[in-house]
């Protein structure tokens, strides 16, 4: 088989490091810093590097599942696992109040431009306070001066 190989970028984290993809019989072998890139110089990580682990693992998903009353997932159309989805919302939110669910955007929905505006938009609808992303998980929850510094008494 031939292996062609296609020049992209890691969607794993807000580096966005060039890369190169080598696709055989349409399956993705192996990927890897692009040595051409004049901003990156062929630098990546080891997350990066182990996405055709990621990419071909038998166990990821290729469908939605819903669990049934059996306790059991079972695959399941977008539209009704969808469906499913909106009915429980509403009854948590019903019942718990709609601070009852959290957002969690990660880290800018695999570079989607329009997945902070929409998954913030849906926090905002549902009523609920709390949107997180990876930054708000991952780092410090908050930049701001110890009050010694600011008020210019650091020694
Ligand atoms: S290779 Fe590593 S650092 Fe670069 S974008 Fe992917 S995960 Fe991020």
């Amino acid at each position: 088989m031939t292996v062609a190989t296609h020049k992209t970028f890691c969607r794993f984290c807000h580096a966005n490091c060039a890369m190169l993809v080598d696709v055989e019989d349409g399956k993705v072998k192996a990927v890897r810093g692009d040595p051409d890139d004049p901003e990156y110089g062929g630098y990546s990580c080891m997350k990066g590097r182990e996405l055709p682990d990621s990419h071909n693992a038998a166990h990821r998903l290729h469908h939605s599942l819903v669990r049934g009353d059996d306790g059991a997932f079972h695959e399941t159309p977008m539209p009704a696992a969808l469906a499913h989805v909106a009915s429980e919302l509403r009854r948590i939110i019903d019942q718990y109040g709609p601070d009852s669910v959290a957002v969690f955007m990660g880290s800018g929905g695999f570079q989607n431009s329009a997945a902070w505006a929409a998954s913030y938009s849906f926090a905002q609808a549902m009523g609920s306070k709390h949107f997180f992303t990876s930054v708000t998980l991952d780092q410090r929850p908050r930049s701001s001066p110890p009050p010694a510094t600011a008020s210019g008494k650091a020694g």
